[in-house]
């Protein structure tokens, strides 16, 4: 037997608790993994505290990322010793999470963990890092961007999306302006190649539809009337990836960037993202974001500090990412 983080029904309320489980109570997918790692995202926070119902069928093993090792698979695609990470698909609404010491899961869920990075690594990427990834590339894919040149913005800079976003861009040759709320971030961010700053509250100001034009790209995690200025000043033919709604899921603006610049909207999904997009952000994430970068992003907690570290993100006590370490 193993513990997990499982949330069940209490009197018509979600409620999460560490459970003890075996191996017959997992899910009959075919491929099982040791988790060694998980990490914890703000709809972790929501899910872990019960402030908001994730889980869309109980008793459901929270944890939206897992990474470990295949401990027996009945897919060819895997054998033991594997090591893996899963990202999204479902995981802690749908399907079970990462948890637990243990997960049965399907085996197209799975990206083999690149050999540059640690289990731990993995985690202090997470979806955040790995949805950054999924943005660059999309600009890149699109062609608005192309690697040595081209004046890129990052909102919310100083986050988890915005933070690995900027250290990969730079490493790309890049120009990198980041807006942050945070003034004491500068140097962090300067630190990961952030070469410009724009006060977050200037671009949450409204503005005309069309700006000066400044930004090939841009990687927006915050939405709302920030999303709107950054299009409204991106030049003829750049592109914008949206993956956040830190800010606002609200889209205030006009249609004048799109219909007069070719300006182009990127909407980005990192849970239902198909196989090859997910593994070539993970190649990007391998190649471009610098180990020493990486280990100045997340701070690792027993997997016994989960219930207080989902406090905690919620309410804005973190800094950076979470790792958990299921084995301590
Ligand atoms: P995070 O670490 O909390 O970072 C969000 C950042 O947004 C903050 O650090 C802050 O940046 C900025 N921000 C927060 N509140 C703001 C406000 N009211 N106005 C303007 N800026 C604000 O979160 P994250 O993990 O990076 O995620 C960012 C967003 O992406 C979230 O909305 C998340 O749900 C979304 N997301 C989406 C996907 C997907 O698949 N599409 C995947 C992962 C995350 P500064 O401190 O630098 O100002």
């Amino acid at each position: 037997s193993f513990t997990a983080f499982v949330i069940a029904d209490d009197n018509g309320k979600p409620k999460g608790s560490f459970t003890t489980l075996s191996p017959s109570d997992l899910p009959d997918h075919e491929v099982l993994v040791e988790v060694s790692h998980s990490t914890v995202n703000y709809k972790d926070g929501l899910a872990v505290t019960g402030k908001a119902k994730i889980a869309r069928k109980l008793p459901m093993v929270a944890g939206i990322d897992l990474a470990g090792t295949v401990v027996e698979s009945r897919s060819p695609a895997w054998k033991a010793g594997d090591r893996v990470v899963v990202n999204g698909w479902g995981l802690s609404e749908t399907q079970w999470g990462g948890y637990s010491r243990y997960q049965r899961v399907k085996p197209e869920w799975l990206i083999r963990l690149p050999d540059v990075f640690t289990p731990e690594q993995a985690m202090g990427i997470g979806t955040a890092g790995y949805t950054a990834a999924l943005c660059v590339d999309a600009l890149e894919r699109w062609g608005a961007i192309q690697p040595g040149g081209g004046e890129v913005l990052v909102t919310g800079a100083a986050g988890g999306v915005g933070s690995v976003a900027v250290a990969l861009l730079a490493k790309r040759g890049y120009a990198v302006t980041a807006t942050t709320g945070r003034p004491e971030t500068h140097d962090y961010l300067r630190g990961l190649g952030a070469g410009g700053f724009i006060d977050r509250a200037t671009l949450l100001e409204k503005g005309p539809p069309l700006q000066k034009e400044r930004w090939a790209g841009g990687v927006d995690s915050v939405g709302g009337q920030t999303l709107v200025n950054a299009l409204s000043q991106t030049v003829w033919g750049g592109a914008i990836a949206a993956c956040g709604l830190a800010g606002s899921s609200d889209l205030p603006g006009t249609v004048l960037p799109h219909i007069l610049r070719s300006v182009t909207l990127i909407g980005i999904d990192s849970v239902m993202a198909p196989a090859d997009r997910r593994a070539s952000a993970w190649v990007r994430l391998a190649r471009d974001l610098d180990p020493g970068h990486l280990s100045a992003m997340y701070e690792v907690h027993p997997f016994a500090d989960l219930p207080t570290l989902g406090e905690r993100i919620l309410a804005g006590q973190i800094r950076g990412r979470v790792v958990l370490d299921l084995s301590a």
